[in-house]
């Protein structure tokens, strides 16, 4: 069984660190409280694994993508997403 790459939802819960939580097929996107999560799954579970339990709240699609919201502290306003 493969680790999951990169941070886990305790880690970015000790940050105050928000998951942002997008659809590939209807580009709707949303910022989850990462203690909403943690109640819900381990908190060992890898933030990119976070995907694999949502589903889209707009279209029910199951292609999401989750990644740690680092650039939204305190702040969720705008609907522009930069790639990398
Ligand atoms: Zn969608």
């Amino acid at each position: 069984m493969a680790n999951e790459a990169g941070p886990r939802l305790e880690e970015l819960l000790r940050q105050g660190v928000p998951v942002a939580a997008w659809c590939f097929d209807c580009g709707h996107h949303a910022v989850l409280a990462v203690a909403y999560l943690c109640a819900r799954m381990d908190g060992r579970t890898a933030v990119a694994a976070v995907a694999r339990r949502l589903s889209c709240s707009a279209c029910g699609s199951r292609a999401i993508e989750t990644r740690p919201h680092y650039t939204g502290l305190g702040v969720v306003a705008g609907h522009r997403w930069h790639g990398d």
